[in-house]
């Protein structure tokens, strides 16, 4: 059936005749979930329909707002506060003066107190007739909850039309930060208005759902989805937070469902991975799935669960990479961890950062350090006694580990002296809580061990990092002087850092030295210690022993 069409003028007049017959008779919009009032020739919002409902009676399974979604008219008897309700939802176009439509529904209304009979009848009808449509439905924003959500959307793969479609997961980043500042109303607030936008575009082709507290899903028809609507949708909601600092933001993944077959889980995980990759991103708001990312998501899997047995099988060892004076004469070495699993070399890049992210790194650290000590002590009254060998301290370690203590009793329990063994920090690991960590780097050199700055100009705080510490060693990687386009200021910078480091009391050590001109244009400038594929490559301990014992000077490629 057609949906009528009014204009204002012949909507009033209607309104007014059926006010004799009817209790009440309004117009709403159930989409805002606002009734709808004339100011002249225009309509305006006026009170929101759970001033006279209440939300948790009304909206959750909203009669006129399915009249509206489906163009034909409902009816519905209600039980409400001792009173029953018959409610005749008509859904209406009304155009507006300037031509353009509007999509509402005219409310007819008769009420009559309710007998006993009849409210055992409705209390029973209602629970027989809505309480499993409630049960799909999330209480706060009447939306799909997962299990509605998951009916609906498998309905429309199964019955609607065969078309590309979207699984979409959107999630408020920080959640839990909006609720301890502003308060669980404003929470609900947030989420409300966001549920409003949302039903705007609901329709057989956009299924919308609130999946956990703070996270919505979306299957939409691949056709009309626009990822930029979601931002403007957001500045929106935002307006609820004006006047104060904090900057709402969410953060979007999406899956295109290529495969019907997949459960539906498992197409809206596929967009939460997709998420995950930009959940920290201050520039991507949306990201879309890609079978990567899946091997990816198994690949990090397999490293954390394998990671005990991997430990306890000493599959992690340590590569060493000679730090070497100009002429190749070796002083000693980086370790370098490596992954060894049936003959295969899977280099740090492969791990480092998932045992970060999964908290395991200081685990892993304090067992290459221990690799390193334990080299060190079997050089002990050997040809390789002078050699000392520098570790990798990862940001993290600080936080899953007592790196000072750690540190302080390997070096009892081999018996080492501690200058052997030299701890290489990065520069935005030491800026990432330098109250805690300059008084902790401190604390080691008094100790005795020598603390090299790694990567140093690759981080953003450089040079005023360096007014407030001091360290043994500056190692210099050359890679972030070869982006640039710019060779002959990247010269004179790299001059200046080496001449500072000098005035400070520091060696520098420039990693990364690859070519015979890098290494002339660094000697020219003053630098003496050098790491890089022009001298050696990492190595196992057995070759960089026998590269050493074959007489200390590598021979340059
Ligand atoms: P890093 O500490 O700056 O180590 C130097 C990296 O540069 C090593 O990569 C080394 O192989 C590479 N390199 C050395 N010379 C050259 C060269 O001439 N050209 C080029 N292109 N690269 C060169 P690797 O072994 O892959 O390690 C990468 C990073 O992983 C290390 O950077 C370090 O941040 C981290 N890492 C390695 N082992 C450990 C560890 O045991 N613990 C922690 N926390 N991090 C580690
Ligand atoms: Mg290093
Ligand atoms: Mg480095």
């Amino acid at each position: 059936m057609a949906t009528a069409e009014y204009s204002i003028a012949d909507m009033k007049h209607f309104m007014g005749m059926m006010e004799g017959m009817y209790d009440i008779v309004r117009l709403i919009d159930p989409i805002e979930c606002k009734e709808l009032e004339f100011d002249e020739n225009h309509m305006i919002h006026s009170h929101p329909c759970y001033d006279v409902w209440n939300a948790d009676h009304r909206c959750k399974d909203c009669s006129s707002y399915r009249a509206c979604m489906s163009g034909s008219r409902l009816e519905k008897t209600e039980l409400f506060r001792g009173t029953v309700f018959h409610i005749q939802s008509n859904p209406v176009h009304l155009v507006q003066p300037d031509g353009s439509r509007y999509d509402c529904v005219l409310e007819l209304i008769t009420s009559t107190k309710a007998t006993e009979t009849d409210k055992k009848n409705l209390v029973e009808k209602e629970r027989q007739e809505y309480a499993p449509a409630l049960r799909l439905r999330d209480p706060l924003t009447g939306l799909y909850n997962r299990e509605g959500f998951i009916k609906a959307v498998r309905d429309v793969l199964i019955n609607g039309p065969r078309k590309p479609r979207l699984m979409v997961a959107s999630d408020i980043i920080q959640f839990r930060l909006i609720q301890s500042l502003f308060g669980k109303e404003k929470c609900n607030e947030i989420l409300l208005e966001i549920s409003r936008i949302i039903r705007r575009y609901s329709n057989e082709n956009a299924i919308f759902g609130r999946i956990t507290e703070d996270r919505f899903a979306l299957c939409i028809a691949e056709e009309i989805f626009n990822p930029d609507r979601i931002d403007h949708s957001v500045e929106e909601v935002r307006q609820l937070l004006s006047g104060t600092e904090f900057r709402l933001e969410v953060r979007t993944g999406i899956y295109r469902i290529k495969d019907q077959e997949l459960s539906i889980p498992t197409m809206f995980d596929r967009a939460e991975m997709a998420l995950d990759t930009i959940r920290e991103n201050s520039r991507l708001h949306y990201a879309y799935f890609d079978d990567s990312m899946m091997e990816n998501i198994l690949y990090r899997q397999k490293v954390i669960g394998e990671f005990d047995a991997a430990l306890e099988a000493g599959d992690y060892h340590i590569f060493l990479q000679p730090q070497v004076t100009h002429d190749g004469r070796i002083h000693g070495a980086e370790a370098l961890a490596r992954l060894i699993k049936n003959g295969k070399i899977i280099p740090p890049v492969r791990f480092i950062g998932i045992l970060e992210d999964a908290g395991l790194i200081g685990r892993l650290d304090s067992y290459i350090w221990e690799l390193a000590v334990q080299q060190l002590k079997k050089w002990q009254n050997t040809e390789f006694a002078d050699l000392y060998i520098s570790v990798n301290i990862s940001a993290l370690d600080f936080y899953y580990i007592d790196v000072y203590e750690t540190l302080t009793s390997l070096m009892e329990k081999y018996g080492v002296a501690r200058e052997m063994l030299r701890l290489e920090i990065t520069e935005t690991a030491l800026m990432t809580d330098p109250e805690k960590q300059l008084p902790l780097i401190q604390q080691l050199r008094e100790q005795g061990f020598l603390v090299e700055i790694d990567d140093f100009g690759k981080g953003y705080s450089s040079l005023s990092m360096l007014k407030d510490i001091e360290a043994d060693a500056l190692k210099i990687d050359m890679g972030f002087l070869s982006d640039s386009e710019n060779t002959n200021r990247g010269e004179k910078i790299l001059r200046s850092i080496i001449d500072m480091s000098r005035e400070l009391d520091m060696e520098t050590i420039t990693e990364g030295v690859e070519t015979k001109d890098q290494l002339q244009g660094l000697l020219d400038k003053g630098c003496e210690m050098f790491q890089g594929y022009y001298f050696a490559k990492p190595m196992s301990v057995e070759d960089f022993e026998k590269l050493y014992k074959t007489g200390i000077f590598i021979e340059q490629n």
